[in-house]
């Protein structure tokens, strides 16, 4: 990949890897590199320039990842001024935010968004997913759900739900919530994956993809944009 430099990456992070016009590079590095106003052409394929491509990768080799050190980070902190810059596939173990959606966005540790939940204050709150204890306040490690504000759950933990549940299953494990839910995780950098839950059985797959043919959400959250969920469901 031309923008984190990396072969053996998590493509649940990355996505797959494009060959296009000269460009070899993980669907999302492109889409979160700094510069880069890629999308989804709708037909398997991204609608980039060149222009920012190239100036993007220029722009990057003089950039070290305060992660792993190396040079060519490519994704710069959203905050005005911040010049933190890392690779995607560094993201996680930097304590960075990247937002999967819309913009895609990203922020280092210190200007990532916060939950604004009024948190109901608990003894020894704990993980609902693996039960080990969370921090009392919400952090990048721990998160509550900002509907029911009690269900508490480690970062990595809810990821793993987003990954096996897709955009049309993913809620709040507890009060099973998702108009709150899923923008609040979005904005929080959980990847939620615009496919059907791993558990759906063969029968309800047409049903399903039926459904979402036409994505009409006035904001629409799909991972990859409206196109992308069109050209997918
Ligand atoms: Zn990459
Ligand atoms: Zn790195
Ligand atoms: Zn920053
Ligand atoms: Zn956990
Ligand atoms: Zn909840
Ligand atoms: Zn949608």
């Amino acid at each position: 990949c031309m923008l984190c430099r990396q072969a053996q990456v998590n493509p649940d992070a990355c996505g797959e890897m494009l060959h296009q016009q000269g460009v070899r590079a993980h669907l999302l590095c492109l889409f979160f590199a700094d510069g880069i106003s890629a999308r989804l052409d709708g037909a398997g394929g991204v609608v980039m320039f060149h222009e920012e491509v190239e100036y993007a990768l220029e722009k990057a080799a003089r950039r070290e990842c305060f992660v792993c050190q190396q040079s060519g980070a490519s994704i710069t902190c959203r905050e005005t001024g911040c010049d933190v810059s890392f690779h995607l596939p560094c993201a996680t173990r930097g304590g960075c935010v990247t937002q999967y959606f819309g913009l895609y966005r990203s922020f280092c540790r210190e200007h990532q968004p916060q939950q604004q939940v009024e948190v109901v204050p608990e003894e020894e709150p704990s993980c609902l997913i693996c039960m080990d204890p969370v921090d009392s306040q919400p952090s990048y490690r721990s998160m509550v759900c900002p509907a029911c504000q009690h269900a508490w759950f480690h970062r990595e933990c809810i990821q793993e739900q987003a990954l096996q549940a897709g955009l049309l299953r993913f809620q709040c494990p507890a009060c099973r919530d998702q108009n709150a839910f899923l923008p609040e995780m979005l904005n929080m950098g959980i990847r939620i994956p615009f496919r059907l839950p791993s558990w759906v059985v063969q029968e309800n797959v047409e049903e399903l993809g039926e459904r979402h043919r036409r994505c009409d959400a006035s904001e629409c959250l799909c991972p990859g944009g409206r196109e992308q969920a069109e050209q997918e469901g």
